[in-house]
């Protein structure tokens, strides 16, 4: 099983953000909201740690928000409450997201380490002054660079940064300079991820009133097909999406996500997939701890239908490189993949956005480019096939 600990805090809102979280502003770290909050997620922790009873917990990850804005002490308290609830795997990945400004902080690094985190996710997004202003980001480019060379001088032997592309006024050739600087810190991790205008955003409403201008769809495309050549030729494997990884430095949290593992999510707005069942907390901070003190965070939960758990085997196992495995289709729903998707895993063919090989299916890097609009040409393909059926989950794994 794997763990994940919503953190809903950041010091300030970025302008392209759409995630659950509260910004904290000057109050402290350690002001009356976070405390209930530790409290509540220590209580969850042993709500959960007493329901499933030591189950073996092979990575745990601290996202958010900003995680690295709690106080290391909480960090080792939720690590503490962890061990003594669940059997923490020798070895286990401990991720933790943090934003330079908070890693910065003195002396935050080598304690965090020392609590027993081996994999710190840095969001960097970018190296140019600019961008980090219209992002809203509050840390410099040298900031940045500091908290990746302070990880490093802390011990840190594991090192994820996060990256945007596609960001307004960005160039291609600025882009890919920047992604050779980065490379300079020799990172055993890379997430590039494309900027996506949420609505109701400030840059999104930046964008409406034609303020900003986004980089012309040409640019964008080669900033990725471009930025993912250039990690490959150092070096690094492009092993999803949006992920880059040094040989085996592929983050294991996320690997079992896309794999369809198990996981306990904890905190306000966290999602969680146990025996064939998923809830998610509420986003409300008050809601989810009312629903923790009663012990019925899972009270909504729904059992996974067979038509959800055949849309996420292709969403998932197709966002990584290795692709989704035919046979993986058929132990589900007992039928042929490439014959039920054939007129469209044949026109993908053609256009040359997937590959088969080896009984897998996976996407090529243009495919990767407009895997949404792939995987929504898939989805549409299998609800029909349901919808066709018009019966239950047992007779659509007979007729699918
Ligand atoms: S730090 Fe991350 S979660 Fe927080 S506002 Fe910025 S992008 Fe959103």
């Amino acid at each position: 099983m794997q763990i994940y600990i919503h953190v809903p805090f950041c010091r300030t809102r970025c302008r392209y953000c759409a995630f659950h979280s509260l910004a904290l502003g000057k109050r402290s770290s350690a002001s009356s909201l976070v405390r209930q909050y530790v409290d509540t997620l220590l209580l969850e922790l042993a709500l959960w740690g007493d329901r499933l009873g030591r189950q073996p917990v092979s990575t745990v990850f601290f996202g958010g928000g900003t995680p690295s804005i709690l106080p290391v002490s909480v960090i080792a308290a939720l690590i503490a409450r962890i061990r003594r609830y669940f059997k923490l795997e020798k070895g286990a990945e401990i991720t933790l997201e943090g934003n330079p400004e908070s890693l910065l902080e003195r002396n935050y690094l080598p304690d965090l380490l020392g609590a027993g985190v081996n994999r710190i996710s840095v969001g960097i997004q970018s190296l140019h002054t600019p961008h980090l202003k219209l992002l809203g980001r509050i840390h410099s480019a040298r900031d940045a660079i500091h908290a990746v060379m302070a990880a490093r001088a802390a011990g840190a032997q594991n090192l994820s940064l996060d990256l945007m592309w596609g960001l307004p006024g960005q160039g291609v050739r600025q882009w890919l300079t920047m992604l050779k600087e980065v490379l300079q810190l020799r990172p055993e991790h890379l997430s590039l991820y494309a900027l996506t205008l949420e609505p109701g955003t400030p840059l999104e409403e930046d964008w409406q009133h034609g303020t900003v201008e986004l980089p012309a769809e040409r640019d964008q495309a080669l900033m990725y097909v471009e930025g993912a050549a250039l990690l490959e030729s150092a070096g690094y494997i492009h092993y999803e999406i949006s992920n880059f990884a040094r040989m085996g430095f592929q983050c294991r949290h996320n690997l079992g996500y896309w794999e369809g593992a198990e996981y306990l999510g904890l905190g306000p707005s966290a999602t969680s997939t146990l025996r064939g069942r998923r809830w998610t907390n509420s986003a409300v901070s008050l809601e989810w701890a009312a629903a923790v003190k009663n012990g019925a965070t899972d009270e909504a939960a729904e059992t996974l239908t067979l038509q959800a758990r055949v849309l996420e085997l292709i969403m998932l196992r197709l966002r990584t490189s290795r692709g989704l495995r035919v046979k993986a289709y058929r132990d589900l729903t007992g039928r042929d993949f490439l014959r039920d998707h054939k007129a469209l895993i044949h026109a993908l063919h053609e256009r040359g956005l997937i590959r088969i090989r080896n009984g897998y299916l996976r996407f090529t890097r243009s495919g990767m480019l407009v895997s949404n609009s792939i995987l929504s040409k898939f989805f549409a393909d299998t609800e029909a096939k349901f919808l066709e059926t018009g019966r239950g989950s047992r007779g659509a794994v007979e007729s699918l």
